[in-house]
C-alpha cells in the first residue's frame, strides 16, 4: 500500500525562512507561484521577458530572469515545458547551484531519461500534482486541493524529505494527499496515464464515438452533447464515488449496456495495445521520439494539432459552448489562454 502524507502530518517550518524560485509561470508555474505566496513562503518567479513575465507581475509576483531567480533562490523548482528543460537547465540553472541548494521538479522526464544531470551535492526531488494546473489553482482557492505525488532523487542535505512534504502542503496538494513514490514510477505512470487514458484514450474513445453518430446520419450537435458533453457529467459521478456511483445514477437500461457493450469496445486487444505503449515509455521509445521531434522543429506534433483543431466536433462543440456561458463562469482563465 502506498504512504499517504495529509497537512496535520507535515511541519513546513523547513521551508519557511528558505527562497523558493519558480522557473516558468505557465499552467504549473502560476499556480504553484500564488499558492506558495498565499500559504507565506518567499517565492520569486523566473521566465524570460515577454507573456508570463507580464502575467507575473500584473498577479503581483516578484518576477526576475530565470538566471537572477536561481542565484537567489535556496530552493529552485523547474516548471518549464519538458523539452525545453535541459537547455534551460544548463545555461541558466547550473550556474547557480551551489551545495546544499534544492532542485525541483513537477515531472521526472529530464532526470528519469537522462537529459538533467544535477551536482552530487545539492537536493534533488519531485513535487507533481496529479491535475492540470489550472485546476491546482483553482481547487487551492475553493479550499480544497489536486492530489500530488512526491519523489527523492538526491538527498544531499538530510532535508530532501521534509522539503518537498513542505512544498507539497504549500501548493494545497497535502490536502488532497501526497503520496510517496520515485522518479521512475512518477514518470512512467505518468506518460502511461496521459498517453493511454487521460488524454490520448479519452480524445480517441470521444471523437470515435461522435463519428459513428455522424457517419450514420444523427445531427452533430446531438452527437456532441451525446459523447463529449455528457461524459464530464458521468465523469463526475465516477470523481465522486466510484463506478458504482455512476451506475447507481444512470438508468438501469444505461448500466445494462455498459456491462454488455463496454467490453466489445474496450477489449483484452485494447488492453494489449495499452501494454505495448507501456513498453515504449519503459524502454525509453517514446522518450527518444519526442527529443528528436523537439530537435526537428515539432513537424508532427503541429500537423497533429491542426487536424485535431479542424475537426468537426471542435467547431460544433464552441458553437454549443456560447449558448452555455454558465459552463465557464469564473473559469475563463484557460478558455482564453487556448484562444490566444
Ligand atoms: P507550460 O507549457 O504551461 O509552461 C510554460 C512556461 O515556461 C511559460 O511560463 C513559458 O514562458 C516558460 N518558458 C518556456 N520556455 C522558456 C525559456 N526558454 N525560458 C524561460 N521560460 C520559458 O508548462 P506546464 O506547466 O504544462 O509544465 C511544467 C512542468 O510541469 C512539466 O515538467 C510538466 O510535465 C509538469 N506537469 C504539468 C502538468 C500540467 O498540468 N500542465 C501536470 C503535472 C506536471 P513564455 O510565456 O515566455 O513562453
Ligand atoms: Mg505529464
Ligand atoms: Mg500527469
Amino acid at each position: 500500500m502506498a504512504t499517504m502524507y495529509y497537512e496535520q502530518n507535515i511541519n513546513e517550518d523547513v521551508l519557511k525562512g528558505k527562497k523558493i524560485a519558480i522557473i516558468g509561470y505557465g499552467s504549473q508555474g502560476h499556480a504553484h507561484a500564488l499558492n506558495l505566496k498565499e500559504s507565506g513562503f518567499d517565492v520569486v518567479v523566473g521566465v524570460r521577458p515577454g507573456g508570463s513575465f507580464d502575467a507575473a507581475k500584473a498577479d503581483g509576483i516578484d518576477v526576475k530572469t530565470v538566471a537572477e531567480a536561481a542565484q537567489e533562490a535556496d530552493v529552485i523548482q523547474i516548471l518549464l515545458p519538458d523539452e525545453r528543460q535541459k537547455a534551460v537547465y544548463e545555461a541558466e540553472i547550473a550556474p547557480y547551484l551551489q551545495a546544499g541548494k534544492a532542485l525541483m521538479f513537477a515531472h521526472g522526464f529530464n532526470i528519469h531519461f537522462g537529459q538533467i544531470t544535477p551536482p552530487a551535492d545539492v537536493d534533488v526531488f519531485l513535487v507533481a500534482p496529479k491535475g492540470p494546473g489550472h485546476l491546482v489553482r483553482r481547487q487551492f482557492q475553493e479550499g480544497a486541493g489536486v492530489p500530488g505525488l512526491f519523489a527523492i532523487h538526491q538527498d544531499a542535505t538530510g532535508q530532501a524529505k521534509d522539503l518537498a512534504l513542505a512544498y507539497g502542503k504549500g501548493i494545497g496538494a497535502a490536502r488532497g494527499g501526497l503520496l510517496e513514490t520515485t522518479f521512475k514510477e512518477e514518470t512512467e505512470t505518468d506518460l502511461f496515464g496521459e498517453q493511454a487514458v487521460l488524454c490520448g484514450g479519452a480524445t480517441q474513445l470521444v471523437r470515435a464515438g461522435f463519428e459513428t453518430l455522424v457517419e450514420a446520419g444523427y445531427q452533430p450537435e446531438l452527437a456532441y452533447f451525446e459523447t463529449l458533453h455528457e461524459l464530464k457529467l458521468i465523469v463526475d459521478l465516477m470523481f465522486e464515488g466510484g463506478m458504482a456511483t455512476m451506475r447507481y445514477s444512470v438508468s438501469d437500461t444505461a448500466e445494462w449496456g455498459d456491462y454488455v457493450a463496454g467490453p466489445r469496445i474496450i477489449d483484452e486487444t485494447v488492453k494489449a495495445r495499452m501494454k505495448d505503449v507501456l513498453t515504449d515509455i519503459q524502454d525509453g521509445t517514446f522518450a527518444r521520439r519526442w527529443i528528436q521531434e523537439n530537435e526537428n522543429g515539432r513537424p508532427e506534433y503541429t500537423k497533429f494539432k491542426e487536424a485535431g483543431a479542424n475537426h468537426q466536433i471542435e467547431e460544433v462543440g464552441a458553437k454549443l459552448r456560447a449558448m452555455m456561458p454558465f459552463i465557464n463562469e469564473g473559469k475563463e482563465k484557460v478558455v482564453r489562454e487556448v484562444a490566444a
